[in-house]
């Protein structure tokens, strides 16, 4: 068997098409584009190379954004006080600060300090709280993007064994829950999870975010299951790997997600979603 490749990139494209004409209507129809605010602290180079792929991808669906530039060495209250500043401005539908901080900084202070309804990236304990009660949240982009390219690419969610390899809170957690939510039966494996192999060859949906380079090999992949591969690595060769060993991988599975050029696109495209919904929630409270 020779798997479909879900391709990210492509599937990024056309939902963006998509933004760029309902941003058309919504600027029609309310008098203003949604705006995007961007906070990057330092110079970081991976995180100054994906700022500027959200604001390029904000720039192509026709929204607003704004980029603000702070050095290293700005204060915490520093840092809190624009975010306050940003929440107050009626003019700003979506709040991101880029993470990392530097050490000085509390992550989760600044988190905490974004409006639940500007946060963009769904990391506010209220909408991660709310994303688990089931009730109205901000999707973090990552999950939302795995359920995406599910459903754009026709699999069927419910009643299947979904299994997903790691548990952070900002991909592993969250994708275990949309499935949940999608009537999936889910399995959430780990590095202490004993015989990972025994769990993946369950899954009809195998999702893998980890960051383990080539961690899932093709035997250990159910023939005919869904592969979604949400790890990014540098491997020895300099180039770019997924946790799972795409080739072999492929010979068993029916889809199949590349790295790169599968998830990673679908994070930006979702990230613009989720500021279009700020801007609608937004002005339907108005
Ligand atoms: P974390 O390091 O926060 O979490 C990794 C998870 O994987 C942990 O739960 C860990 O288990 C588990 N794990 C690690 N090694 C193994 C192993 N050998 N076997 C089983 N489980 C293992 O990473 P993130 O969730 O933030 O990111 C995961 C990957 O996804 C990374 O490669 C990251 O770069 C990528 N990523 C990609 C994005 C995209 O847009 N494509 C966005 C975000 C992340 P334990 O909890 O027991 O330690």
């Amino acid at each position: 068997m020779s798997a479909t490749i879900i391709d990210g990139k492509d599937l990024s494209l056309a939902l963006k098409d998509e933004m760029k004409v309902q941003i058309a209507q919504l600027e029609a129809k309310y008098g203003r584009k949604p705006c995007l605010s961007v906070i990057i602290v330092g110079e970081d180079p991976a995180s100054q190379s994906y700022v500027r792929g959200k604001i390029k991808a904000a720039a192509y669906v026709g929204m607003d954004s704004r980029l603000i530039e702070l050095p290293a060495s700005v204060s915490q209250d520093e840092l809190l006080s624009l975010i306050r500043d940003l929440n107050a401005d009626g003019g700003v539908d979506g709040i991101l600060v880029q993470l990392p901080l530097p050490k000085h900084i509390d992550s989760n202070l600044v988190i905490e300090a974004i409006a639940p309804a500007k946060d963009v990236d769904g990391f506010h304990p209220v909408n991660v709280a709310n994303l688990w009660l089931g009730l109205d949240c901000m999707v973090p982009c990552t999950p939302k993007g795995v359920m995406k390219m599910l459903e754009r690419a026709g699999i069927e969610v419910a009643g299947k064994t979904a299994v997903v390899v790691g548990r952070s809170n900002i991909v592993g957690k969250p994708v275990a829950k949309l499935l949940l939510d999608a009537n999936a039966t889910v399995i959430l494996a780990h590095s202490r999870t004993k015989d990972l192999k025994a769990m993946t060859l369950q899954a009809d949906i195998l999702v893998a975010a980890t960051g383990a380079i080539g961690l899932i090999k093709g035997d250990m992949v159910k023939p005919g299951a869904a592969v979604i591969d949400v790890g990014i690595g540098r491997g020895a060769d300099g180039k770019l790997h997924g946790d799972v060993d795409f080739e072999s991988a492929c010979e068993r599975a029916a889809y199949i997600t590349p790295v790169p050029g599968g998830v990673g696109p679908m994070t930006i495209t979702m990230l613009m979603a989720n500021t279009i919904e700020c801007f609608i929630k937004r002005m339907h409270a108005c």
